[in-house]
Formats: C-alpha cells, sequence, structure tokens
C-alpha cells in the first residue's frame, strides 16, 4: 500500500505540483495500525488530478477532494485550502485553494492528524502531531473553542480517536467539549450514528462510554440510557439498550432486531418458550440488561429439546394422514401446540409419541 501510495505522490509531482499523505494514512502508520484509504493533500486541483489518472479517477467530486483508486487502494485526493464560513457549526460552506501546506494543515482538526509523508517516505511533523501520538493525547490544531464551534463533528471525532487510539484528551480540549456541546443539536443523526457507530464497535468501547458520560455527551446525544450498557460485543445490541429516539437512522433489519430485543427485557430469558420464540441472539442481549449472563443462557438454550419447527420429529403431512385432514389453519393449532408441550418437557420428541399425542388430543377436529 505504502509503495503504491508514494508512487502516486511522484506522478502527481512529476506533472509539477506538490503532494502528501496526511493524515490517518500517517498517523496509523506510525502507530502501527493497518489504514483502508489514504488522504493526500496537494496543491494540484481536481481537474489537475483528473487529467492525470484519467480513468482511475471516480467521476465523483466534493469540495475540492477526488478519489483514485489504483490497485484497489481509494485515495482521498484533496486540494490545499483554507476554510471560510462555515454553516450551522458543520461543513464549511466557502474554501478557497491555497498554494500552502502548513496553512492547509493548520485547518485540520487535531494534531496527530497533521502529520505527513512526502514521495520519499520522510514523515513531514510541521505541528508537533509526533509529540502528541508519543504522549497519547488528542490536542486540537488551534483554539479547541473555534474548532469545536466551527463544526462540531469534531466533538464526535475527538472522542472517537481517544476511544479508538486510546489516548487522553487535553484539558484544553475537554474544557472546549463541555462548552460548545450544546452544538451537537445541530449536527445530523446521520452523522452522530457513525461517529457512535465507530465509538460502539472500538476495542476501548467501555472507555468511550465512560468518555462520553464523563464530558455529559449522553444527555446531549439523548443517550440516556448509557450506563445500562453492560455488552459490548454486539453494535446493535448496544443501540438496542440505548433504546434512542427515532430520528436515529436504522435500517429496517435493525429496527426490527432492536423492537425484538425491547420485547424480550421484560422477560424470563431463562424460558424455554421465551428461548425459543426470541432465539438465543435477542435473549443475550436482552438478559444482559438485567444481568444474566450469556453462558447461562446459551446453555439453557442448548438444552431445548428443539430450537425450529423442522426439528419436530413429524410432518405436516403425517399430521394430516393420523387425523385424516385435509391442509387447513388446523395445522398451524396443532404445531403450536406440539411445541409448547415440547418446550415444556411434557411430551417426548419421537415419532410415535408425537402421533399418539395428536391423535389423543385433537380427535374433536377429526
Ligand atoms: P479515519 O480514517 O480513521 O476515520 P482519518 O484521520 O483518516 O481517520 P478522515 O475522516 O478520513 O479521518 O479525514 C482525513 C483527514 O482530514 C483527517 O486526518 C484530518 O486531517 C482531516 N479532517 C477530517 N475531518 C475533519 C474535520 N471535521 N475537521 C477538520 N479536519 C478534518
Amino acid at each position: 500500500m505504502l509503495k503504491t501510495a508514494l508512487k502516486l505522490l511522484e506522478k502527481i509531482e512529476e506533472h509539477g505540483f506538490k503532494a502528501y499523505l496526511v493524515g490517518g494514512y500517517v498517523r496509523d502508520y506510525l502507530l502501527n495500525i493497518d489504514s483502508s484509504d489514504i488522504d493526500v493533500t496537494t496543491n494540484a486541483t481536481p481537474m489537475d488530478i483528473k487529467a492525470i489518472f484519467q480513468e482511475a479517477a471516480l467521476p465523483h467530486e466534493d469540495y475540492g477532494s477526488i478519489t483514485v483508486m489504483i490497485k484497489n487502494v481509494r485515495f482521498e485526493i484533496t486540494t490545499f485550502r483554507r476554510e471560510i464560513t462555515y454553516y450551522n457549526n458543520r461543513k464549511p460552506i466557502e474554501i478557497e485553494y491555497i498554494d500552502d501546506l502548513l496553512e492547509d494543515l493548520k485547518r485540520r482538526d487535531f494534531t496527530i492528524n497533521t502529520l505527513c509523508m512526502n514521495k520519499k517516505g520522510e514523515v513531514l511533523d510541521l505541528l508537533n502531531g509526533k509529540q502528541d501520538i508519543e504522549d497519547k493525547v488528542i490536542r486540537t490544531v488551534g483554539n479547541s473553542y473555534l474548532k469545536f464551534s466551527e463544526d462540531t463533528l469534531r466533538i464526535l471525532r475527538a472522542v472517537r480517536f481517544a476511544t479508538n487510539l486510546n489516548f487522553e484528551l487535553s484539558n484544553e480540549v475537554k474544557h472546549a467539549i463541555l462548552a460548545t456541546k450544546h452544538l451537537l443539536k445541530n449536527l445530523s443523526y446521520e452523522r452522530k450514528r457513525q461517529e457512535l457507530d465507530k465509538i460502539f464497535t472500538s476495542k476501548y468501547v467501555k472507555r468511550g462510554i465512560s468518555l462520553l458520560q464523563e464530558l455529559g455527551l449522553d444527555k446531549e446525544l439523548e443517550l440516556t440510557k448509557l450506563s445500562q450498557v453492560t455488552i459490548y460485543d454486539d453494535l446493535i445490541g448496544i443501540w438496542a439498550i440505548l433504546d434512542v429516539s427515532d430520528r436515529y437512522p436504522f435500517t429496517v433489519n435493525e429496527k426490527e432486531l432492536m423492537r425484538k430485543i425491547h420485547e424480550a427485557i421484560p422477560l424470563n430469558n431463562l424460558d424455554p418458550q421465551v428461548l425459543y420464540q426470541y432465539g438465543l441472539y435477542v435473549n443475550s442481549i436482552a438478559g444482559s440488561t438485567k444481568g444474566i449472563d450469556k453462558k447461562e443462557i446459551t446453555k439453557a438454550y442448548n438444552a431445548l429439546p428443539i430450537h425450529s419447527r423442522s426439528d419436530i420429529d413429524i410432518t405436516s403431512q403425517e399430521i394430516m394422514t393420523a387425523l385424516n385432514q385435509k391442509p387447513g389453519p388446523f395445522l398451524r393449532k396443532v404445531y403450536k401446540d406440539l411445541i409448547k408441550q415440547l418446550l415444556m418437557g411434557k411430551l417426548s420428541n419421537q415419532k410415535e409419541s408425537l402421533l399418539h399425542y395428536c391423535i389423543q388430543t385433537y380427535k374433536e377436529i377429526v
């Protein structure tokens, strides 16, 4: 990946421009963490980049940024810029292309995200990012209060980086978050969810949750049930427990899963009927809110005599023949009762016993 990236820088420079790898890739490179995409900063405009890379440049352009795909590596190439006006504490609505790397780095959020690498693979550290990586601290580039007021997404990015990298927030960053967190109401729920997802799937999720609480962001983000989260390895499980406002975006499947978890929370998650109906996953999450160990739930689930209708040792055809009936709604009732009897341990899952039970019990419908 690095070799491809350095070649890309060389190619841009051959055309008379300056170009550097910047941000997350260089930060993670120094921390020995794998990155999936690479940001490049350059004084070439997207038009210049298109002319250089032609079909490798994707057609979509955004705010002076263009994507180039080479050998399956995704390069986000952004022109040096100064951000002039921000709208509603978020995206700049006015930018100005500039020719100066340092100026471009100053518009960035945190010092650890300002490190660059040139085409020779040398790391350029113009804003003391290396020291902050060594000290494991998140510091803004310049005044934290201004950075967060300009763009409130940075508040969540600060918590996200502190969580994922297991870094501390500098005192200035903490104070500025406390002073600006009310502006998070202007941030879209899509963006909030994206950042929170990254915190909730982090190896250090517990720490992320305590940071959100310590900074009072749980209230600003409407995550008032954060203290009830005791499972840390399941994203949708965490969201379900949080029981957040409908304004957070979820897919139809996610919503359905969360609905089931809510239904299962007031129930006895070790009861065979509940285990059968809601399954292992939903019961484990619901049980975790009441301190029931996942192992205990798994053991009870594995001990169920059946896990689905297809486990019952009798077919619909056999039931119909035994009762001398044509297909009809009665079959559903029969199955419902068989499942209940099997789960209560009142019936053994063997064809003869099941047939015998059907004939005895359902005589009236014959
Ligand atoms: P990751 O890829 O792990 O999310 P990253 O640092 O690469 O981390 P990106 O969102 O890809 O994050 O952004 C690339 C770079 O752009 C950042 O390193 C930072 O320098 C700058 N940047 C991104 N978002 C902002 C922002 N909201 N405010 C200021 N600078 C930003």
